[in-house]
């Protein structure tokens, strides 16, 4: 049966509607890992650049650390990766050439900071825990955040860098009038979403990007909003979002996933409902990618895509690979 048709949102409607088919893809991801779904911990984390996160986040929930720190010091691999297009100080900038950054934090507390159009600043990440764990506010922007960041000693980097400064002025050149839509392709998004259940069975999340490429001067996506890039919640599960962020905060897309967990859908069942609610409330899907991962207490994962392409890391006490998320169309 096609997704589209057999998921029909309503909330007391959704556990019945989607429980066949998700039941079904959860059992095989059980039946080839045994570990799943006890609360061992785990870290999942979007797209191939995933892989290194968690590598890093790993450290720390092996030495019995705090997911919240393996989140961060996940994500602050691929901010300083200079190769990476879509995070960090590598990323792409917006149209006039400025690379504003975007990212938020989130404890099993529901303790929160972010950061957006944050530009020059070596690591979002950790300027978003700042603004968590040193103010009474939970986001700050622009100048405003860039200012906190000085004052709190973190490193500058001059950007765009050179590579991204020369496609950048190419990509303006061949622009021949005003660009009012980017078009948002494989190359110029992907956000580094991370998820981690702890040995002690704390969830944390972390979310980071240079947004959509090329994008308005000005624009913030959903990796920096609580409740649409990223939601946590202690009791529940978490989740993150990757693709058009526009899209995802019309749905208030990583809440929604989590509410979804707390009626009883499985992480994937969840992703797949909020996926559904994208394309049912989007009549035109042209180029609108947009992702799902989500872990819940027991350290079940969930992912799911309106496009094929997406894939995201998972890293265990037996497993470290990369697995390409189930997804509801394949590109035209
Ligand atoms: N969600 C990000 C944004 O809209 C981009 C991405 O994940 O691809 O800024």
């Amino acid at each position: 049966m096609k997704r589209r048709n057999f998921v029909k949102l309503g909330l007391a409607g959704a556990a019945v509607s989607v429980m066949k088919p998700s039941m079904a893809a959860q059992l095989s991801e059980k039946q080839h890992n045994h570990e799943m779904g006890t609360g061992a911990p785990v870290v999942v984390s979007t797209w191939s650049h995933g892989m290194a996160a968690n590598a890093s986040a790993w450290k720390v929930i092996e030495s019995k650390g705090h997911a919240l720190d393996a989140v961060e010091q996940g994500v602050m691999v691929t901010e300083m990766d200079i190769a990476n297009r879509s995070v960090g100080i590598g990323g792409r900038p917006d149209r006039d050439g400025h690379v504003t950054l975007d990212a938020c934090i989130m404890d099993e507390e529901s303790r929160c900071g972010a950061v957006a159009c944050l530009e020059g600043i070596d690591h979002p990440i950790s300027v978003a825990r700042k603004v968590m764990e040193e103010t009474p506010h939970v986001m700050l922007v622009g100048s405003g955040a860039r200012d906190f960041a000085l004052e709190h000693g973190f490193g500058q980097t001059k950007t765009p860098i050179k590579e991204v400064k020369k496609d950048w002025k190419k990509w303006k050149k061949e622009q021949k009038e005003m660009v009012k839509k980017p078009e948002i392709n494989h190359e110029n998004h992907d956000t580094v979403g991370m998820l981690a259940l702890d040995a002690k069975g704390r969830l944390s999340g972390s979310c980071t990007t240079s947004g959509w490429a090329y994008k308005i001067p000005g624009r913030v996506g959903d990796s920096p909003i609580i409740g649409a890039g990223l939601f946590v919640d202690g009791h529940v599960g978490a989740a993150c979002a990757t693709g058009m962020g526009e899209a995802v905060i019309r749905i208030a897309g990583s809440h929604t996933v989590v509410e979804l967990m707390r009626q009883g859908l499985s992480p994937q069942q969840a992703c797949e409902a909020a996926v559904e609610r994208i394309i049912q409330k989007h009549k035109d899907l042209t180029g609108l990618q947009v992702g799902f991962l989500a872990l819940n207490l027991e350290g079940e994962v969930g992912a799911y895509s309106v496009y094929s392409g997406f894939n995201y890391a998972l890293k265990s006490n037996v497993r470290d690979e990369l697995i390409d998320a189930n997804y509801d169309r394949e590109w035209d």
